[in-house]
């Protein structure tokens, strides 16, 4: 890559392996929109020492403006963010990567903006992930998908990672659909309260409680998951909101074309492995699956931090007389699920094609 502001090149070090390949790109320049927020925040950390996303330019509220990012969400001096002066929405950027944890309504308008402009906009939030014109990405699972933005009529680009709890059940259900056909899925999460980001839900709502409804969040998951998947089946679903801090857990029954049982459908999904162009990113863990054999886990609070967050656990299999293939799914909702999610996007985004797109590689800002 050629980004503008490119001043260094360094070995790719991997989430959770710091032992990559040479001959990653220069390091480009990286503005947050929606900084200040439970996603934002996990973007600020995965930056920190990236080997090749340089992070210049913090974005947040009107409400925020002109504080120093450090004094907006309370970081310590040894944050290397913390001295960046919060932006207005809708200034002039920078930074060729421009990456967005902005509230939905929000990113309907500025996202495409940014994207006119000439930026490369890796978004975290729902306005754009049903459009045809832009990539929902899982680079383990689509990376071609890459593809659309040669077709978007922005001279930047658009790309967006899948909500949360879809980010993992993407990738179970992937392999599971490319061997044996998937004929329809049921689907129960358990969602985390961060997932309702910072102001989120009152103690008085979520403390020894569960809520079996998040407004908006059921209509997605099966979208999303036939986006990534280019597939048609039905998908049944069902949400909870629960009181765990992170990590979203879902409960997954599947019917298969083949009718494969138990210990094939496990053999699949431990057979399934990460392309080499998508493992050597940084971000990316070196198992993006993790199969567990306990029939109580996956957990939140054992099994979140796998993989640096990056890796889906899929464990508690069971056979079942109605469906072929039962099993619990966890996703960090915030790392995999979002802030994680859209960095690995942008490093793709950056590295894969080897600079063959001029407009995401020399990116000419308006
Ligand atoms: P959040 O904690 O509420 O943070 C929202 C961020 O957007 C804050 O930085 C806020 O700045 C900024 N913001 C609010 N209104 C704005 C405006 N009018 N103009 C510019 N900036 C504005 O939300 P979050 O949980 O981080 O979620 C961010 C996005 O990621 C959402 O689209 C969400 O759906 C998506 N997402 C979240 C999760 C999750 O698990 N939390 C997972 C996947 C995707 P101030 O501090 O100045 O208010």
């Amino acid at each position: 890559m050629r980004a503008p502001g490119a001043t260094r090149s360094s070995q790719t070090q991997g989430a959770d392996s710091m032992a990559r390949t040479p001959g990653q790109p220069e390091s480009a320049g990286v503005a947050l929109l929606g900084a200040t927020g439970v996603v934002g925040q996990n973007i600020v950390r995965l930056l920190r020492d990236h080997p090749f996303l340089r992070l210049d330019e913090v974005v947040a509220s009107r409400a925020s403006a002109g504080q120093a990012y450090g004094d907006a969400v309370g970081s310590g001096a040894g944050d290397p963010a913390a001295s960046l002066r919060l932006k207005v929405p809708g200034d002039r950027l920078a930074s060729p990567i421009v990456l967005s944890a902005l509230p939905g309504g929000v990113a309907l308008e500025l996202e495409p903006e940014y994207a006119r402009r000439g930026h490369l906009v890796c978004s975290n939030a729902s306005a754009f992930r049903d459009d045809p014109r832009v990539p929902l990405l899982v680079p383990e699972i689509n990376a071609q998908a890459l593809s659309l933005l040669d077709a978007q009529e922005w001279s930047g680009g658009l790309v967006a990672n899948p909500n949360c709890v879809v980010s993992g059940l993407s990738l179970a259900l992937a392999p599971l659909h490319a061997r044996h056909g998937i004929e329809a899925v049921t689907i129960v999460t358990m969602q985390a309260l961060s997932g309702a980001g910072r102001r989120g839900l009152s103690a008085w709502e979520t403390n020894a409680n569960v809520i079996p409804n998040i407004a908006g969040e059921a209509e997605k998951i099966p979208v999303e998951i036939r986006k990534i998947l280019g597939a048609d089946f039905p998908v049944s679903v069902q949400v909870n909101r629960v009181p765990v801090l992170d990590g979203h857990l879902a409960s997954v029954f599947v019917k298969l074309q083949d009718g494969a049982k138990l210990e094939t459908t496990k053999a699949t999904l431990r057979e399934f492995e990460s392309p080499e162009h998508v493992v050597c990113l940084p971000t990316a863990p070196s198992a993006p699956l993790r199969l567990l054999d306990a029939p109580d886990r996956p957990q939140p609070r054992i099994d979140l931090e796998a993989g640096a967050g990056m890796s889906v656990s899929v464990g508690s299999f069971a056979a079942d007389p109605v469906y072929d293939a039962c099993f619990t799914v966890l996703v960090h909702n915030l790392v995999r699920g979002a802030a994680g999610a859209c960095v690995l996007n942008a490093e793709l985004a950056v590295a894969a094609d080897g600079c063959r797109r001029p407009r995401t590689c020399v990116v000419s800002l308006a």
